[in-house]
C-alpha cells in the first residue's frame, strides 16, 4: 500500500512538472508512477516545449507551435512565417503582386 501512495505522489510530481513544461500531465503522471524518482527526474530534465517558437493565430489569438499550419481552434490556414519560402513566392513571375493565395478565388 505504501508503494501505491509513493507511486501516486511521484506520478503527481512528475505530472505537474511535465505540465509546467508544456507537456501532457497524464503522460508524465504515468512515467512518474511507473518509475518513481526517475520519472520525476526525467520530467525535470525534459526540454521545455514552451521555449519553442510559438505564434498567434490572427483570427482567434490562439497561441500554437510555429510548425502548425492550421489553427487548432478555428481551423484557419496559416502562412509559414519562416525562412522556408512558400510555393506561391517561388511561383511569382517577377515582382507583380498576386492577390490571395492561389486557391482563394476573387468574389464575384
Ligand atoms: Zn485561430
Amino acid at each position: 500500500m505504501e508503494f501505491v501512495v509513493l507511486a501516486f505522489f511521484c506520478g503527481l510530481s512528475a505530472g505537474v512538472i511535465g505540465k509546467l513544461k508544456g507537456s501532457s500531465f497524464w503522460i508524465w503522471f504515468l512515467v512518474g508512477a511507473v518509475l518513481p524518482l526517475i520519472g520525476t527526474l526525467a520530467a525535470v530534465l525534459y526540454r521545455n516545449e514552451r521555449e519553442e517558437p510559438h505564434r498567434r493565430c490572427p483570427e482567434c489569438n490562439n497561441v500554437m507551435p510555429l510548425h502548425n499550419q492550421v489553427c487548432m481552434r478555428c481551423g484557419r490556414d496559416l502562412d509559414w512565417p519562416g525562412e522556408t519560402p512558400p510555393e506561391r513566392e517561388k511561383a511569382l513571375p517577377g515582382a507583380s503582386p498576386r492577390p490571395g493565395r492561389g486557391r482563394s478565388e476573387p468574389l464575384h
